[in-house]
């Protein structure tokens, strides 16, 4: 028997989101996380990316169990897609992580997932070789957990998303006696969140962030409209307790508000006192300074509602000029300048906007440990070798530099990239050639390839435009134009050329080809482009 681990990254690395890394011994294979990631605009018309599982799927038989971290999409995201294609195995959660993946799952109709509830320290066996211990970490989603994966080889620390809150909201801080006894115990290697590893320092406290929120809510004059992660219940939590302590009524809007308000209340997360929550409908029976609006869509994601309101496109919400907005949030990549539209328009009706860069930050704390974190979380696991995750390559190599402060030899640390596996011995690693990865999207609602070449199709569409020619009969053709602007005196023009083109060629392949060619020369000196050509 082969007495070593390898750890196989198939989402997560070299990236932010969906996360998925297998641990195979002999012959268990366990999986940890199963995340979707959020594509860019390079990719128009991809919903989510997905991991590759090209390898899981090769190796079915032996997953013994999905084991999940927490409840963000980035960890859960892919199940309802990849969970029957990699051999339907059982899935570890807590029981919050349960919950909201069951929300997923069922909204996609896929049934049938064998559950098994886990809870910090309390350890369990998968397969023949593998005992997990999960242990609570802080992180924005309650009921986070990192695990301690103990092999015939040595112990493996998956961290999951992490954060050393010495204060946090609504759960205990991170057992850092634990870790440091699990250290002691020798540790083989210490896998760990990078989000945070260019950002020095420490995160902010929750309960800073509950004080801050609480004297903006006590000082508003008129309505707080309040947005943030629909999946940051502990923020929420605190909103709630906030609006109790100053006899604010809080209604929500935006669907995946509700849904997580329905959750906390469906387990009794919290608790909600009677008639503290009204309808929405209802906000205008009570005076301004008596209520509090949470809203969803801290992205400036198009029909959001914090979107609609800023456009004055919702039914049931517009400004009022003594309106206090607080965006308890902070800008994913890449949507900054939607954020900053969405805001511009909502100064322009007279709220107060309070957001990140304002008022020293208060408002937001990152789910992720920052650089001090990291460090100490490096201290007190103290592995032989070190492999930083969850994290674009930057992050990744800002970790390992972290860790090389901390004593760990460079030759222990290990950049990966998805697909990148690395084979361990007590004493040796070993990194394997790189494996194939399918990549995976979903896009209208399925599971496919994502191939470059539709992409580029698509990009070319969206720079070009589109142009029809349309031969209704010999005599009569059509120009359309999709996504361009041109004047109808050429439109006018361009239907004369194209007559003669078609009448000169034909409709043959040959002739087609030939249309093709021509009419976007003919088009690129009168308009400046050269879209695509459709004859018809
Ligand atoms: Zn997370």
């Amino acid at each position: 028997m082969s007495k070593k681990i390898k750890i196989i990254p198939l989402g997560g690395l070299e990236e932010v989101g969906k996360n998925c890394i297998a641990i195979e011994y002999s012959k268990d294979i366990i999986v940890i996380d199963l995340g979707v990631g959020f594509p860019s605009f390079e990719l128009p018309g991809v919903k989510w990316l997905l991991p590759s599982i090209d390898y899981l799927q090769k190796n079915k038989k032996k997953i013994k169990a999905l084991l999940i971290t927490h409840g963000h999409l980035d960890h859960i995201g892919g199940v309802p897609y990849l969970w029957k294609k990699i051999g339907k195995p059982p899935v570890y959660a807590t029981e919050l992580t349960i919950a909201m993946l069951r929300d997923r799952l069922q909204e996609k109709k896929i049934y049938g997932v064998k559950f098994f509830q886990i809870s910090p320290k309390q350890k369990f066996r998968l397969g023949a070789n593998f005992t997990i211990t999960p242990f609570h970490v802080v992180h924005n989603i309650p009921e986070s957990v990192g695990f301690v994966i103990k092999t015939p080889i040595g112990k493996l620390v998956h961290t999951g998303d992490w954060k050393f809150d010495k204060d946090p909201a609504d759960q205990p801080p991170v057992d850092k006696k634990f870790l440091k006894k699990i250290g002691d115990s020798n540790v083989l290697a210490l896998l760990s969140d990078s989000t945070n590893a260019e950002v020095p320092g420490k995160t902010l406290p929750e309960k800073e962030v509950g004080n801050t929120i609480d004297s903006i809510v006590s000082q508003a004059k008129g309505r707080v409209i309040f947005t943030s992660f629909s999946s940051l219940i502990s923020r929420i939590h605190q909103v709630f307790d906030i609006c109790k302590k100053h006899k604010r009524k809080v209604a929500i809007a935006g669907f995946s508000i509700i849904q997580t308000v329905e959750l906390v209340k469906k387990l009794n997360y919290f608790d909600i006192p009677k008639g503290l929550l009204i309808n929405l409908k209802d906000i205008h029976n009570y005076s301004d300074q008596d209520i509090l609006i949470i809203a969803s869509g801290t992205q400036g994601e198009p029909n959001s509602t914090m979107t609609r309101i800023a456009k004055q496109e919702h039914e049931k919400i517009s400004v009022k000029p003594n309106d206090t907005i607080v965006f308890s949030s902070s800008a994913i990549p890449g949507n900054e300048l939607l954020i900053q539209k969405v805001m511009d328009c909502l100064i322009d009706q007279g709220a107060d906007i309070i957001y990140k860069p304002v008022l020293g930050a208060g408002v937001h704390s990152s789910g992720h440990a920052c650089r001090e974190e990291l460090r100490e979380m490096i201290d007190l696991v103290r592995p032989k070798f070190f492999i930083p995750i969850e994290g674009g390559n930057r992050m990744l190599a800002e970790h390992i530099k972290i860790a090389q402060s901390q004593g760990i030899d460079k030759k222990r640390c290990f950049l990966l990239n998805n697909g990148e596996t690395i084979q361990m011995s007590q004493n040796k690693v070993t990194l394997l050639k790189k494996k194939n990865l399918t990549p995976l999207i979903v896009s209208g609602g399925k599971v496919k390839t994502l191939k470059r070449n539709i992409i580029k199709e698509r990009l070319e569409i969206a720079r070009s435009g589109v142009c029809i020619i349309n031969q209704k009969s010999s005599q009569k053709i059509e120009i359309l134009f999709l996504g361009l602007f041109v004047e109808d005196a050429i439109i006018k023009q361009a239907a004369k050329k194209a007559k003669k083109l078609l009448k000169s060629h034909g409709k043959n392949k040959k002739g087609r080809r030939e249309i093709k060619k021509r009419f976007g020369d003919y088009l690129l000196s009168k308009i400046g482009k050269k879209p695509i050509i459709l004859v018809f």
